[in-house]
Order: C-alpha cells, then structure tokens, then sequence
C-alpha cells in the first residue's frame, strides 16, 4: 500500500542503484515511495563485487555487517595473459578489512538492501510501472499503473500482466533508477546514444576446487579482456569475451530501432524479474566450449570444472545519456551508463550517484540547497563517465611503464574498479598516469 500523502521522493526501479537511494533518503527522514514494474526480485550474482569506497556508503546506511558476513574478500587484481601473471594492483590496505573488493552476488545485495529499508518503514512497491511523468515548477505529476495477472484467450488460455489501477502522485522529486530502458530517460527526452560497440560475454559460475586467494585475474588477450572472480562457497565465475559470437535478433532489434531514428534505444538485457524458461542456452554455453575458451586462453588455470551454477550470455553495450536530468527529475545507475563487465562500473559508480543525488534532494527538500546543486551534481558526473568511458583524457603510458601495461592503457580504464582519483591511484601503481579529475568528496 502507498502511504497516505504524497512521498518527498518518488524512487522508480528497485534495483542495487534504486534500492540504496530510497534507504538512504529514508534514513534522513525523508519520505519516500518506490515503486518496480519486476514481478518478483532478481535471483542471480549479475554485477557482483563492491568498491572499497562502496563498503563506505553500505556502511552509512547500516547494512555493511550483513553484507559482508556474505562476502568474499579480494585484495589484489592480478592483470594476467594467456601464460600467467604479468602484474598486481593491490587494492587497498592490507590492514583495513575494509580495504578490498566484496565479491557478493547482486541477488544478495539486493536483498539486504530491500530488508533494510523494510526495518526503515518503507516496502517496495513491485509490479508497479511509472508510465508517465509530467513536469511542473515545484513537483512532478507521476502516472502509476498497478499490474495485474488476467487470465486471456479462449482456444488457448493463458495469462497475461495487464494495468489493473492506473493513478497520479504528486511529489517534490523523481529519482529514476530504473535501468538501461529507463522510461524516466525516455520521458526527459534524453539521448542515449553508444559510446563504444557493444561487447558479448559468456559468464558461467561453477564449482570449482582452484584455490583463487585473494585475487581476481583480468586476463588480456587479442581483442578480448576476461574476467575471472573467485565466489564465496568454492564457486568462481568466468566472464570471456566473445569476439565472434553474434545475437541476430539483438543485432537486428538494434538496427531496426537505429531505422525508425530510435538510436538511444538499448537492445534488452533482462534480469529474471519476469518469468521465462531459462533452460535452453546457445552452445557457446557448452562445457565444452568453457573448457576450450580456458585452453585458449588462460593455460594457468588448473581448477576443475564441477557442477555449472549459472550460465548466460551478455550483450554490454557502452552507452552514456547525453544528461543525467534536469530540475526535479535524475537519473543514477543503468538508466543513464552502461559499460562492460569487468570493473563492475554500473552499478558501483551508480550508488555514488544514488547518494549524491539523494543527499542534495534531502538539502533541497530541508531549505539547505537549491536545485542548481543537482545541475551542477549531474554534469559532474558526465565528466566523469566521459573519462571512464575513455571519451577523453586517457590513462597514458610513461617511458618507464612496462610495455605490456602500455599495450593495454587503452583497455584498464574499463577493467579498474573505481573512479576519480581512486582510478588515478591504482594505475600508478603499474605506471600509468590519469590527468587530474573531480574529486568525489567535493560534494555533501
Ligand atoms: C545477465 C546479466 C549479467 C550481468 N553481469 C554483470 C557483470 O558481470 N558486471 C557488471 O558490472 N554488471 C553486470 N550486469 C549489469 C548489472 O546488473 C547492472 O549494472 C546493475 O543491475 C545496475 O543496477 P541499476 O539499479 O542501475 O539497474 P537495474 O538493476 O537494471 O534495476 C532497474 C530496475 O528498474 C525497474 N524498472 C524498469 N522500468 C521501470 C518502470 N517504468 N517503472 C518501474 N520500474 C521499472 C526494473 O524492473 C529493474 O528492477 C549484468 C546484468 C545482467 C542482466
């Protein structure tokens, strides 16, 4: 049930981005709806390992213990080729448990933060659409569709989710978080064009008896970054690149949607908030096709391939919104970037945005900002991703820097988990230098 009154903020997708948003602006006191078209929450890892910096803001809204009591912690990124190790980047202080990587499955993030905000008072509404959003001075109209299952057909009888209750709210603010086809995008009118060519991934996680430690290996080879994390509970995931591998049906998605002059448009990359079989997979999914991809290109790996937990097929497309939005309506997380797997960039740098946004809302919402903070907020943050989207100002090779590491200064800005001058940090310490960026600590 939503509450009475209208909420303060409207939060619309309860993803990892959308779910932190709504706990942190309800831990401020602010009051808060969110609502989520998904029939249920997703059950798979997806995007899985937390930044350093990410465990900070975990831990301002109370659920650091529980996340990681689930955790695995990674305290090296080992930068590898075909034959092994060609460099480390340590990830923090050896000494600080908060200094690594969390690798926890995004189905359990979730889940902590949707029990979290539960504690706080505030339900997920799921099954609930925004369909619309009308902009005035001081509020936005958002038109809510409440779905419902209704059965359909007569020779053939199924059921289908159709708009059982359609109603306005009106509120301050609208937070949209809701991922690569954001409607919340799409009623700004805001452009969503490519940045780079999209990227297939076959990411398989299974049991395994290699003993990884405290690393994850990203592993260069011709044209391909791969990605290999270790998981709590003897389970590791591989993420390889497909360089061959084409989804006809995607791809022609796309250039019928580029045809009509829909260009922005994202081809689909469903979570499994909606029922579906999830039985049939291509053979590029085969075990047999996992062991040859480890063949080709990882020889060091010995670890045995034991019972496949989950396997899929990923098309990443790099994408940036020409803006994070305007007045009282933004965007943070999926809805306005998508990158590649490996640096897991989306959903982290997607909470920071959360955050920011949240934070300067509250200030807004109590007397202590004015909406000119949120402008200013948004187009620091397409700075941002201007640059991790290697748009400009790119990590750059010095005389001294290893010339394996200069080879692929093109790729690490994709593969090195953070931003900012955490990203700065980290490549220097194989030899890489970043130009100056904004400091995230400069806002509130
Ligand atoms: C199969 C798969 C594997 C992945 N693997 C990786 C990986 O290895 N590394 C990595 O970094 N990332 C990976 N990702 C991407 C990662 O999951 C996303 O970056 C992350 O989920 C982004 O979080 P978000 O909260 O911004 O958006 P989402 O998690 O997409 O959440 C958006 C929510 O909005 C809801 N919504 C959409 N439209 C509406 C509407 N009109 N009204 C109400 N609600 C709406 C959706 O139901 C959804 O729940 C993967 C994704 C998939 C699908």
């Amino acid at each position: 049930m939503f509450a009475e009154g209208n909420p303060e903020v409207l939060v619309v997708g309860a993803g990892p981005v959308g779910l932190f948003a709504a706990l942190h602006l309800a831990k401020q006191g602010i009051t808060v709806e969110i609502v989520d078209s998904g029939v249920w929450a997703c059950k798979h890892s997806y995007a899985l390992a937390l930044y350093p910096q990410t465990l900070n803001l975990l831990r301002e809204v109370g659920v650091l213990d529980r996340l990681m009591s689930n955790a695995y912690p990674v305290r090296n990124l080992a930068l590898c080729d075909r034959n092994g190790t060609r460099a480390r980047v340590r990830l923090g202080d050896a000494s600080d448990p908060l200094g690594c990587l969390a690798v926890v499955r995004q189905d359990v993030i979730e889940d902590m933060l949707e029990h979290a905000l539960r504690e706080a008072g505030v339900a997920v509404h799921w099954r609930h659409d925004i369909s619309a959003l009308q902009p005035a001075a001081d509020h936005v109209t958002a038109t809510v569709d409440r779905l419902e299952k209704e059965s359909r057909g007569y020779v053939v009888a199924h059921t289908e989710w159709v708009v059982g209750r359609r109603w306005d709210l009106q509120t301050p603010f609208v937070l949209g978080a809701d991922g690569y086809n954001s409607r919340v995008r799409r009623t700004l009118n805001i452009e969503y064009p490519e940045v780079a060519p999209a990227q297939y991934y076959a990411v398989f996680e299974f049991e395994t008896d290699a003993k990884l430690g405290d690393e994850a290996h990203i592993v260069f080879g011709p044209g391909t970054s791969d990605v290999l994390w270790p998981l709590p509970g003897n389970l590791c995931r591989w993420s390889f690149q497909l360089t061959d591998y084409h989804d006809s049906v995607a791809e022609e998605m796309k250039d019928r949607l580029l045809r009509s002059g829909f260009g922005y448009f994202p081809t689909e990359r469903p979570k499994d908030r909606n029922e579906g079989s999830e039985n049939k997979y291509p053979a590029v999914l085969d075990e047999k096709h996992l062991t040859d991809l480890i063949a080709a290109r990882a020889t060091w790996f010995h670890g045995s391939i034991e019972k496949i937990h989950w396997r899929t097929v990923v098309r990443f497309e790099h994408r940036l919104a020409a803006s994070f939005g305007q007045h009282r309506t933004w965007l943070a997380g999926d809805a306005a970037h998508l990158a590649g797997p490996v640096a897991v960039q989306s959903m982290n740098i997607g909470l920071f945005e959360a955050h920011e946004f949240s934070n300067l809302i509250a200030g807004i919402l109590r007397g202590r900002g004015t909406l000119a903070d949120l402008d200013a907020c948004g187009d620091r943050w397409h700075a941002e991703w201007r640059r991790l989207q290697g748009l400009e100002a790119p990590l750059q090779a010095v005389a001294e820097t290893d010339p394996w590491i200069a080879e692929h200064a093109v790729d690490l800005p994709g593969c090195l988990p953070g931003f900012g001058a955490e990203v700065a940090q980290l490549a220097a310490q194989i030899g890489l230098v970043s130009p100056p960026v904004h400091s995230k600590t400069a806002v509130p």
